[in-house]
């Protein structure tokens, strides 16, 4: 009997590709398993097994595999009915999927390392040049990658030499390149334990009076122990008493300190002692019994409580609970770069349970955090992650916390799958008969319109932690302000009043800013030319530190201007204003404190944003200037004053969610104010102080918000009553877009009637030398999803059918925001 096996490729395949095992192999081989297979002529990729059967492929010969690469799957079942979903969900491939799942270290095929076979001998004659000169170089380098033999061939594609060694066994390719992961060991000293007794030691210090400086090695040993309670490291050792390796090494010669490694998790903490977590209040220990309630009736749960009422303690209480039982848990977060706070928090409670999943860590970090949660290590229990921990392999997940559920940024926006990381996770918890709570001060429209059509459960807590009072929020109209010269730049003078005051007595302040950059757009005053970026449809936006202009589309930047390119005009005039402006301005106003920034620009790098939250929490900082960043959870206790610089750019967004993220991020600015015991204030500057958004975020009415919000998604069709799809064709030939676009939506038409918008181009039509153009489907509640799918799936496939369409790009993203 014939074996084959179905393998997922990390390409966008629409279908399984199928190749023939042995008899030996089927038997060895799960689903879930890697095996390394050959690929149209000359590619060699890394494959996932996904099922294991004995159906000949009718349609091509099904080849042989390479290579197995796992002794044991690295992928669950479960995983694999998850993947099924996004990828039917989100209509996108199982090879999507796969590629957003797996750590790059999973997936080497460019890593590769070729070496010599050295069982065979080769005859050169029997080479062809290309061979000979990968086989030759192998001669003088024991090991080549596959971007050696690109230099060295001075080709990209080098699979066919690749191959055609391998079929005259001429090289092998090694398999270790697939665990080329190595644990890293750290230094650890102790005393030794001839020691332990405190005559023995004192006789030991006295015998070191003649060495003082192995004496103070010991002494800081004893120091560096009873601060931190952990083991010293070698490394820290030598820093603290500024000895020498040399010296150290004398003492663990002469075994007065003993020497033992530990393998350092990349991942893990590094502390033991667990903190017990903190006694609830009545409003927390109320919402835990409600949230365990729903619980018994809905597996989701939706805690609206507002911000600074202590969910985060109330989330705590249910991942002990969960724990104990030998379970994990899953807690989302929208961006794991801003939350070091809650790891910190989480990591005094939990300890060695927490692992953090930051799409920031190298891909050997995920691959040791992969397997941790694959072999259900407890020290994997917790995965506190941003949207891809959704991938990981679980094995007994008992609970998925979704803290700050509202977030846009749960949404993968390219490239797919387009997924959305708290719907997928609602389906991943499912899946292991678990429940999911969703936690947010705003929650999104779609969550709460869940929790009116009964779907969800709902609990809330309507009370700051220590009953400290909503923050108190003014409205400042600058309209009026501007005409009666009470501006001082882009303060009014009702924030410089409440600013000066705060800082007087020691108050930190937070100015909200929803743009990066100093200046946006640079205007010539006399001919009114902005100056564009050559590659996409958008103006160049001013940074003065660099003095430079930048296109946040596709980061092309060039010197900043010293006269119009257009008119030759020196008048050249800064339009609108960002952070770097709002700083600048700022510090002009108070010179005597310091301002900081957090945006974007400022936070690059694994450890930007704990650079700059530190330095504020430690009050290096007394104003901080940031853009959105500042609104995801971040808990300062100093703070007492929010200045919101300009609400209108927020307000006047060209998007049907505009008013919602408004009023969330409004909000969530707002909660930063104020969180210990004081109430804080809040000062929103506008020019449309009678905004219905502006006066329910200062009466902090979510109700009113979401009825008035609902009523303008019915009248309009849009989630969370209608869903959307949305598909948009990229090429870099207008016509092409233009016309295939028509085409597109003609056909879309002919089946889905006027609930297709568009074709239209976007406000920005062109990236990076790409035009777009748009197609809107929306779908009616009683219309069916999937057959919805199935119809534009048909049309897509007609659609690249065509010649002279095939080279156009089509992206399809599914409740896309
Ligand atoms: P939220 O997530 O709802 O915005 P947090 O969980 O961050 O609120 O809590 C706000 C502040 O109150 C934090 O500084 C937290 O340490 C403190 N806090 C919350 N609950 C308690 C509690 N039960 N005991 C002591 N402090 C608490
Ligand atoms: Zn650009
Ligand atoms: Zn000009």
């Amino acid at each position: 009997m014939q074996h084959f096996i179905d393998v997922i490729l990390p390409i966008p395949l629409e279908r399984l590709f199928t190749y023939s095992i042995t008899q030996a192999e089927s038997e060895f081989l799960k689903a879930g398993m890697r095996v390394a297979v050959p690929f149209g002529k000359t590619k060699i990729y890394t494959a996932l097994v996904f099922e294991i059967h004995q159906q000949q492929p009718t349609a091509y010969e099904a080849k042989e595999i390479h290579q197995i690469l796992d002794d044991a799957p690295i992928i669950t079942q479960t995983q694999l009915t998850h993947w099924q979903w996004i990828a039917e969900y989100y209509l996108c491939t199982l090879g999507d999927v796969l590629r957003a799942a797996l750590p790059n270290s999973f997936l080497l095929e460019s890593e590769t390392i070729i070496t010599k076979n050295n069982d065979k001998i080769i005859n050169d004659a029997d080479l062809k040049d290309e061979e000979f000169l990968v086989y030759e170089a192998l001669h003088h380098q024991s090991s080549l990658k596959l971007h050696d033999l690109i230099n060295i061939l001075d080709k990209k594609n080098v699979f066919s030499v690749i191959n055609a060694l391998l079929d005259k066994d001429a090289i092998v390719l090694q398999e270790e390149v697939y665990e080329k992961y190595k644990p890293k060991l750290v230094r650890y000293v102790k005393l030794n334990s001839n020691y332990s007794e405190s005559e023995k030691l004192q006789q030991l210090l006295e015998e070191l009076s003649r060495a003082p400086k192995q004496r103070d090695v010991i002494m800081t040993l004893f120091s560096i122990s009873a601060q931190t309670k952990k083991p010293v490291k070698v490394s820290d050792l030598s820093e603290a008493s500024d000895a020498s390796p040399a010296i150290i090494k004398t003492l663990i010669d002469k075994e007065i300190l003993a020497e033992y490694h530990f393998q350092e998790d990349r991942v893990a903490y590094s502390g033991d002692a667990n903190e017990a977590s903190k006694t609830l209040n009545t409003y927390q220990e109320k919402a835990l019994e409600e949230i365990k309630q729903s619980f018994e009736t809905f597996n989701i749960t939706l805690l609206h409580g507002v911000t600074s009422s202590g969910k985060t303690e109330v989330y705590v209480k249910l991942i002990e609970e969960v724990i104990a039982k030998g379970k994990q848990v899953l807690y989302l977060l929208p961006e794991i770069a801003l939350t070091t706070q809650l790891v910190s928090r989480l990591e005094t409670y939990f300890g060695g349970n927490v692992s953090v999943y930051h799409s920031k860590y190298s891909s050997h970090e995920r691959f040791e955090l992969w397997n941790n949660v694959l072999q259900n290590q407890p020290k994997a229990q917790i995965v506190l992650g941003a949207r891809s921990s959704i991938f990981l392999p679980f094995h007994d997940l008992g609970l998925v916390i979704v803290d700050e559920e509202h977030e846009t940024s749960f949404k993968q926006f390219d490239p797919a799958p387009r997924y959305h990381a708290r719907d997928a996770a609602i389906v991943l918890a499912a899946l292991f008969k678990s429940k999911t709570l969703l936690g947010s001060a705003t929650p999104s429209l779609e969550s709460y319109y869940n929790v009116k059509q009964g779907k969800y459960g709902l609990v809330e807590i309507t009370h700051r932690f220590n009953d400290v009072l909503m923050p108190d929020i003014e409205l400042v109209d600058i309209q009026d302000k501007h005409k009666r010269k009470r501006m001082t730049g882009h303060f009014s003078d009702r924030l410089i009043e409440e600013m000066t005051e705060a800082l007087s007595v020691g108050h930190q302040i937070i100015l909200f800013q929803n743009r990066r950059g100093f200046s946006p757009i640079v205007e010539c005053v006399t001919c009114g030319h902005a100056p564009q970026c050559p590659n996409c449809d958008v103006s160049l936006t001013f940074h003065q530190f660099k003095n430079e202009l930048r296109c946040h589309y596709c980061g092309y930047y060039t010197a900043m201007l010293k006269n119009c390119m257009a008119c030759g005009s020196v008048e050249l005039d800064n339009k609108g204003f960002g952070t770097e402006q709002v700083q600048e301005e700022a510090q002009a106003l108070f010179p005597e404190h310091k301002v900081g920034r957090m945006d974007l620009d400022t936070t690059r790098g694994k450890f930007g944003y704990d650079r700059i939250i530190t330095a504020f929490e430690q009050k290096e900082i007394d104003i901080l200037v940031g853009t959105q960043m500042l609104t995801k959870g971040l808990d300062f206790r100093n703070v007492k004053l929010v200045g919101i610089m300009n609400a209108d750019n927020m307000l006047n967004f060209p998007d049907f969610r505009a008013l919602e993220r408004s009023f969330q991020l409004m909000l969530q600015v707002s909660g930063r104010a104020g969180r210990t015991d004081e109430r804080g204030k809040v000062l929103i500057q506008t020019y449309n102080p009678h905004h219905r958004i502006l006066h329910q975020v200062s009466t902090n009415n979510y109700a009113e918000m979401y009825m008035e919000q609902m009523d303008e998604r019915h009248n309009f069709k849009y989630p969370p009553i209608y869903r959307l799809i949305k598909i948009t064709l990229k090429h870099k030939d207008f016509n092409k877009v233009n016309i295939g676009a028509e085409w597109y939506a003609t056909g879309l038409k002919q089946v889905f009637k006027s609930n297709i918008l568009g074709p239209e181009f976007p406000p920005i039509s062109r990236i990076r030398n790409q035009f777009h153009k748009n197609i809107l489907v929306k779908i009616p509640p009683q219309q069916s999803l999937s057959k919805t799918k199935k119809a534009i799936v048909k049309i897509n496939n007609s659609f690249l059918s065509i010649k002279e369409f095939r080279s156009v790009r089509v992206i399809l993203n599914v409740d896309n925001f």
